[in-house]
């Protein structure tokens, strides 16, 4: 009997919505589904009273690819935003990502060629040669004082473990410059949709139906029976029942207040360092747009443990991890007619332009009749 959809796509967010938006226009019948009350995912933006509110944590989009940018430019118009973050260290600020700027507040040195002594003389003292963590990564790129000020205490309550437990990966994704540059990203092209990040995904899933408040994982035999094919963008390990063990994650947990101030603290992201401040982060939502109103919404970002139901945010990419990551791909490349993709089904650490891209691929393959689209 003919199934009624060509694709079901499990999860709303960007990746499923891109997939989506693809695949009706070359007039494919699809059905998106997702858990959430909301599509979106994790770009979801609530409006409160004309602020719009990065409901799970500050999305700031940055390519450095034409193409992407260009896609989403023609859904939507984007309005220019150049990301740059305080960090507070026991009531001291210093300027983010690591620059000459936040060495000046650490040492005073005015100089790159000082600075980067200094921090090759802490690089020998802590006798790192091949960084092997985490810690030693850091200590590598800006020395120990940066390290034991900026980057320990916050990235030991971001992930719960100690930093020398880490992935050197996580902490390479910071630029760090010997010039006088504040701006958090390096891309190229930066922004956030004009209105927020409703009106992008509201645009990708035009014309497309979406239910929502629905496990796919509730029902799995009903709902293999809508589609030919399942486009799915949750957690692969559920996917499979957890058969080898479930893939860890850091999960997040936010608190929203209003206030009755105009500007509470001069900046979108004001990143919280030291280990005795619960928070990591303080989020003032109207800066990402330039708002004027006479209030402000702020957001305290907790990172947490991952317990039953709490939402998967960060996939924690260790050896372990990512030997478990790849039993499951492995599984996954035995599916007919199932396509994983996203930031949960591919257990990695994608970006927005990154997720755009990859499901543009794939959607490209799809439509030449390649089969081999598995993670
Ligand atoms: P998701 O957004 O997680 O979407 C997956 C969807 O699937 C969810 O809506 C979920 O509810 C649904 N789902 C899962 N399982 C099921 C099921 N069984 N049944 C039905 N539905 C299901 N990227 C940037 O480029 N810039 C940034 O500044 C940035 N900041 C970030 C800040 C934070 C705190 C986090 C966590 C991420 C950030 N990112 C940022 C990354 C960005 O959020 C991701 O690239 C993007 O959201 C991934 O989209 P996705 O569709 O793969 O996943
Ligand atoms: N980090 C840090 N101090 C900071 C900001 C970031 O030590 O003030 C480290 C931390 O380990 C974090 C990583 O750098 O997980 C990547 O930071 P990013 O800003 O990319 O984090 P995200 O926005 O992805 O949470």
């Amino acid at each position: 009997m003919e199934k009624p959809y060509d694709y079901l796509i499990v999860g709303a967010g960007l990746f499923g919505a891109v997939c989506a938006h693809e695949l009706r226009k070359s007039g494919h019948k699809c059905l998106v589904i997702d858990k959430r009350m909301h599509a979106g995912g994790n770009l979801y933006c609530e409006n409160v009273n004309g602020i719009q509110v990065h409901k799970y944590g500050a999305h700031i989009f940055h390519t450095n690819d034409l193409a992407i940018w260009n896609y989403v430019n023609q859904l939507v118009p984007f309005r220019h935003y150049n990301h740059s973050v305080m960090a507070n260290y026991k009531g001291k600020l210093f300027n983010l990502p690591f620059n000459m700027n936040t060495f000046y507040q650490l040492w005073q040195l005015k100089t790159p060629e000082e600075v980067i002594g200094r921090i090759a003389e802490q690089r020998t003292a802590a006798k790192i040669t091949d960084p092997a963590n985490l810690e030693e990564q850091a200590i590598s790129m800006v020395g120990a004082d940066m390290y034991h000020t900026l980057i320990k205490g916050y990235t030991e309550k971001q992930w719960g473990r100690f930093a020398k437990e880490l992935p050197a990966s996580i902490i390479k994704r910071l630029p760090l410059r010997f010039t006088y540059d504040n701006s958090y990203f390096s891309d190229r092209y930066q922004g956030i949709p004009a209105g927020g990040y409703n009106k992008l995904i509201d645009a990708l899933l035009a014309d497309v139906e979406v239910r929502l408040n629905i496990d796919y994982l509730d029902n799995k035999d009903a709902w293999q029976e809508m589609a030919e094919t399942i486009i799915f963008t949750g957690p692969i390990d559920a996917w499979f029942n957890y058969c080898y063990g479930r893939l860890e994650y850091r999960s997040l947990s936010f608190e929203q207040e209003i206030l009755p101030v105009s500007n509470f603290q001069g900046c979108a992201v004001m990143n919280y360092t030291d280990s005795e401040v619960p928070y990591t982060r303080i989020i003032e939502h109207k800066h990402f747009e330039g708002g004027q109103q006479p209030f402000s919404v702020i957001t305290y970002e907790y990172p947490q443990a991952m317990a039953r139901n709490a939402e998967p945010y960060y996939p924690v990419n260790d050896s372990r991890n990512n030997n478990l990551y790849t039993k499951y791909k492995q599984a996954a490349a035995q599916q007919a007619n199932v396509i994983f993709g996203g930031r949960l089904a591919e257990y990695k650490y994608y970006d927005m332009d990154q997720i755009i891209g990859s499901a543009l691929s794939k959607m490209k393959k799809l439509k030449a009749g390649l089969s081999n689209l598995q993670v």
